[in-house]
């Protein structure tokens, strides 16, 4: 063999050769022979700490490392981990000098054998002898066909194997493109879902029935086992809203009521800022706040602008199902759906509170104001000393009915109701006394014509008036005999003074019945029913006088 002559000088390299060759004479893998000839190397040499280096995509990178552990192969290369031992800046200088040396260097003897191939280095194999074993016969030279070796073997095997990893990666990268694409299509399937969901918050009827849609669409579109809504209260408290059983139902939680309990999540939701999504894995899953099982569960934070307003809870207690990767983003989603309906609805019901109270509050003071108004319009058409309608009443009235009797040629009856002598009453018993006799006069005359249509009123001092719509002279002279009969009946002892006969109150009633015409007027009417008074007093008083526009008079026997 050629290098017989110049270098088998020791047995340990020609049985280290030795066995090389016999190893590359037959075809083997690169890993293979690599490894062979680090065994070799041990066998022969006892060698400790090797590595080799190899061009790798641009970078120098470690195919295998030798060391106490045993031997280590890397397909593809890994990254050069620079050590104490072998410093990357000695495999860089060694590859720039594109020389083999065999130097001492701390306590072992190196070899740096860099790989060149066409006058290219590609790799570099750093090899320490230890001091103990019988290295110094040894030159570098000796290990120049080690190094062509070794390049023409890595040289072959590193374009397969590059040849298959670029393989093996295209089928990978392929393989990753479609789980992307099917993630993609779910994605897109789940963001109709979510938008499916935005559509049914929209629509519903209530917060409450929103929050109800909110965990049960969610769980039956998003696949997620279980999900529950907390919303905040004042005081550092919250309150369930809709939640899942642990069979998986949607379910009433509002009886829940608690603390913020504190758990680990619970820092992020409140102090974050925006949206919020906490996940863990492998955790204890609670339900009310007990642990009922294991697996990985999302909480959502729940916000109104920079404030905090819930969370939303899930987990895969019920199915045990791995956390899907695009779950994140539709969590966030949904969380930020979830919330800007929630925000929306609490406004409008807040509005709508708001209008109802207004409502009421206008109605009861449209109520209060139409009281006053009543009470007002009662005060303004009635007599405050003996609470009969007024002369103002009167007035309106005596016109109303004077039109309504000329255009429906209705009679039209009115009295005229004066208390005698009662300047003397006055006189003879106080003011006081008098308001108390007109007010029992006034009592006892307002009942006596109940018919539609008539009205008692206080004319004037101690005068009154009756009108009698749609009544002739005979239903007003019955009137009148009566009311002069009541008051009679009534026995008020009278002034001594008094003139009369009588030594009681009486009344003088003078009474007029007409059918209205153009000719006539309501004025010339009451004048008219005057006179009858005026008669009735002058022909003794305590009696009644009518006059009729047939010329029938009458006067009380
Ligand atoms: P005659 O029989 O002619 O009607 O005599 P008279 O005294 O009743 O009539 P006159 O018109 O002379 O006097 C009416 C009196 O009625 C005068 C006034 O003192 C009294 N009077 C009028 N209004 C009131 C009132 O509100 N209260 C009291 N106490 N007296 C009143
Ligand atoms: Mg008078
Ligand atoms: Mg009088």
């Amino acid at each position: 063999m050629f290098w017989e002559g110049h270098l088998a000088q020791t047995t340990h390299i020609q049985d280290f050769y030795d066995r090389v060759l016999n190893l590359t004479g037959k075809s083997h893998g690169l890993r293979t022979t690599c490894e062979q000839i680090c065994r070799n190397l041990l066998l022969s040499f006892s060698v400790e700490d090797a590595t080799l280096v190899v061009a790798y995509k641009s970078h120098w990178m470690t195919l295998l490392n030798v060391g106490k552990e045993g031997i280590h192969y890397f397909f593809p290369p890994v990254e050069y981990q620079d050590s104490d031992t072998f410093p990357f800046h000695q495999v860089t200088k060694a590859i720039r000098l594109k020389k083999c040396t065999l130097v001492d260097y701390k306590n072992v003897r190196r070899l740096t054998l860099p790989l060149e191939r066409r006058s290219q280095i590609i790799g570099c194999m750093i090899v320490d002898f230890p001091q103990n074993v019988d290295t110094s016969q040894l030159s570098a030279c000796d290990f120049r066909y080690l190094g062509a070796l070794l390049a023409s073997e890595l040289n072959a095997s590193m374009i397969d194997a590059i040849i298959q990893d670029e393989h093996s990666g295209r089928r990978i990268a392929e393989r990753e493109l479609q789980i992307r694409q099917h993630e993609q299509h779910n994605l897109q399937k789940q963001l109709q879902a979510l938008h499916d969901i935005s559509f049914k918050l929209w629509r519903a009827h209530s917060i409450d029935n929103m929050l109800f849609i909110a965990v049960d669409e969610a769980k039956k579109q998003l696949s997620i086992d279980r999900m529950a809504i907390f919303l905040f209260q004042p005081g550092n408290r919250m309150q369930g809203t809709y939640g899942t059983d642990i069979y998986g139902n949607t379910v009433n939680e509002q009886y829940f009521e608690s603390k913020i309990p504190d758990l680990w999540f619970a820092p992020h939701i409140l102090q974050q800022r925006g949206e919020y999504l906490a996940i863990e894995d492998n955790t204890p899953l609670y339900h009310n706040l007990k642990v009922v099982g294991f697996g990985w569960s999302a909480y959502i934070s729940l916000w109104d602008e920079d404030t905090p307003i819930g969370w939303i809870a899930c987990d895969n207690l019920l199915s045990g199902m791995p956390l899907p990767g695009h779950l994140h983003q539709l969590l966030k989603q949904f969380g930020f759906i979830v919330s800007q309906h929630l925000v929306r609805r609490q406004a409008e019901e807040k509005l709508i509170q708001l209008n109802t109270e207004l409502e009421l509050r206008v109605a009861e003071r449209t109520q209060a104001l139409q009281q006053a108004k009543d009470k007002l319009e009662k005060v303004s058409q009635e007599d405050p000393l003996t609470q009969v309608a007024n002369r103002r009443l009167f007035d309106e009235r005596f016109s109303e009915e004077w039109r309504r009797a000329e255009r429906h040629k209705l009679p039209l009856s009115l009295l005229i109701i004066d208390v005698d002598h009662f300047k003397e009453y006055n006189d003879s018993f106080g003011h006081a006394a008098g308001d108390q006799c007109l007010k029992t006069i006034a009592a006892t005359l307002a009942p006596i014509e109940r018919r539609a249509g008539a009205l008692f009123a206080r004319y004037g001092g101690e005068e009154f008036v009756l009108l009698l719509p749609g009544q002739d002279q005979q239903a007003a002279r019955y009137a009148a005999e009566h009311s002069l009969e009541a008051i009679r009946a009534l026995c008020i002892p009278s002034s001594p003074e008094n003139g009369s006969q009588a030594n009681i109150v009486t009344i003088s009633v003078g009474g007029c019945t007409v059918t209205p015409s153009p000719k006539s007027s309501a004025d010339a009417f009451f004048k008219l029913t005057d006179a009858a008074l005026y008669e009735a007093k002058s022909s003794g008083r305590n009696q009644v006088f009518m006059i009729s526009d047939d010329g029938s008079n009458y006067r009380t026997p």
